[in-house]
């Protein structure tokens, strides 16, 4: 099968959470698995870019709101991420530093998927399958259903997944004239509550729709930012498949920011220098139990709950637990927490910003792993955190609920509780103080994780069966 997954993230050329890692591993896998998956994105400017060598594939324009663009489709030519990568650069649009966050997002994104149609489109053979990620290609489904410029691919089945229905994409009705001419009649299929809403767009006129975990899929028909009516009416398409982890990447004995490398045999005392070298370098006390945050500062993490919950535990459990974040969102929690710096030497350090290279090493030298996360449609970091045999701590909800086991449940190895609450998170590390002090215990709790298989090799499958049911 020919496979194109259109993405805005990709590790690692540009990722800023879980979307980049699922569409740098998946493909991989897909490729591994036999079949032909290429993966195109926005030509970013990141240091991926400007360090390896590229081939045009194609040039073109594209008209979006009476604007007329060129589009430059390059391609990766060593093949070295084990599939084709190709980038799209609209000049102004595309090439910029950052994936989001600029006001133009909803036309920089429009401009990206039109300029991926009309390349699709001038292949003198059609894909097997469009697989989208996310609000930022959601309109592809769409345009292909709809739009009279597109006719040609309309038999190539289209998948949406979703990583994150938090964010939508929602454009007012005054921008429709920036999509390609479409049958007027099928203006529902943008609607939703009344706005261009990309996302929901993608659910309704892709051929299947995936969410990354199953427990995901049920919470979004009660909690879904507006659309839980679109999931509930649209259940029959949708499927949870939980994300895999890149194995090669995401390896303690291999991996290539560490500097002390391990495996399940060698895990306590491999953590135990990766924690020492942590430690050191932010001046935490290593004797006590090291508890590791790594993520977007933002509520649907429970970030905003996390300075306050902090300085509970450090006066209510003085000297007994330490911890180490590393984050970067909402600049009021960035400035909270960067300024208890200060104020519990040897028990605390935040480090603000993305930083992949800390994050390895934090997953190493970390003892417990917490994600106390309000919403969390299936998390990566309690697979790495398992991986390197870090104890994930986190709430019951999502994919969270799908991967950790309690530790006094059977064959449990992590720590769950209920509630985004400074209650909960304190009663959960008062028991993952209980556990470091049983050694025995702690390691048995290690190996176990470790020994369980989240790559993509068991997962890619699940992708597979759902092109095969609409091929
Ligand atoms: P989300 O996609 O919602 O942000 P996931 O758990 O699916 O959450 O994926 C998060 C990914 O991003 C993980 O690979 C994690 O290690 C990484 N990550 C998040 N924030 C940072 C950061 N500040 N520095 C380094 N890596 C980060």
């Amino acid at each position: 099968m020919e496979i194109i997954h259109v993405s805005a993230e990709c590790y690692p050329v540009a990722k800023a959470g879980g979307l980049g890692d699922v569409v740098g591993a998946l493909p991989k896998y897909q490729n591994k698995a036999g079949h032909h998956a290429k993966v195109v994105m926005p030509m970013h400017r990141t240091k991926f870019l400007y360090e390896n060598s590229w081939e045009v594939d194609a040039k073109g324009y594209l008209a979006i709101g009476g604007h007329y663009y060129n589009y430059t489709i390059i391609k990766e030519a060593t093949h070295k991420l084990g599939f084709d990568l190709y980038l799209v650069d609209i000049n102004g649009l595309l090439d910029r530093d950052k994936i989001y966050g600029y006001d133009d997002d909803s036309y920089r994104y429009l401009a990206f998927q039109i300029a991926i149609l009309n390349w699709l489109s001038s292949w003198e053979h059609r894909p097997d399958i469009i697989h989208c990620h996310d609000h930022h290609t959601g309109l592809i489904p769409f345009m292909i259903k709809n739009c009279f410029d597109y006719r040609k691919l309309q038999s190539v089945p289209t998948i949406l997944t979703i990583h994150n229905a938090q964010y939508q994409g929602w454009m007012g009705w005054d921008k429709s004239h920036w999509l390609p001419a479409y049958d007027s009649w099928k203006w529902g299929d943008l609607d939703w509550n009344n706005t261009i809403n990309p996302l929901a767009s993608g659910i309704k006129c892709a051929w299947k729709v995936t969410t990354v975990s199953w427990s995901y899929l049920n919470e979004l028909k009660y909690n879904s930012n507006g659309l839980e009516a679109l999931f509930e009416y649209e259940k029959g398409k949708c499927i949870g498949i939980l994300n895999g982890i890149d194995n090669d990447v995401w390896n303690p004995d291999t991996d290539t920011y560490l500097k002390h490398h391990y495996n399940v045999k060698t895990v306590d005392k491999g953590k135990e220098k990766n924690k020492q070298a942590l430690c050191k370098q932010f001046g935490l006390n290593e004797a006590v139990p090291l508890v590791i945050f790594i993520g977007r500062l933002v509520g649907e993490k429970a970030a905003d709950i996390l300075p306050e919950s902090i300085k509970v535990i450090l006066h209510g459990m003085k000297d007994s637990v330490a911890f180490l974040i590393v984050g970067t969102g909402d600049t009021a929690i960035e400035w909270q927490l960067s300024m208890m710096n200060n104020l519990y030497p040897g028990y605390y350090h935040a480090v603000i910003g993305y930083n992949e290279a800390l994050s390895h090493e934090m997953y190493a030298g970390g003892d417990f792993l917490l994600m106390p996360s309000r919403v969390e449609p299936c998390g990566l970091n309690q697979m790495y955190a398992m991986r390197y045999g870090t104890v994930p701590m986190v709430r019951s909800t999502g994919g969270l609920q799908d991967t950790v086991i309690d530790m006094g449940d059977w064959e449990g190895f992590g720590i769950r509780f209920n509630h985004a609450s400074i209650h909960d998170i304190y009663y959960s590390i008062s028991r993952a103080v209980g556990v470091y002090q049983d050694k025995v215990q702690l390691s048995l709790m290690r190996k176990t994780m470790m020994n369980i298989d989240h790559s993509w090799d068991k997962t890619v499958n699940e992708y597979i069966m759902v092109y095969q049911s609409v091929l």
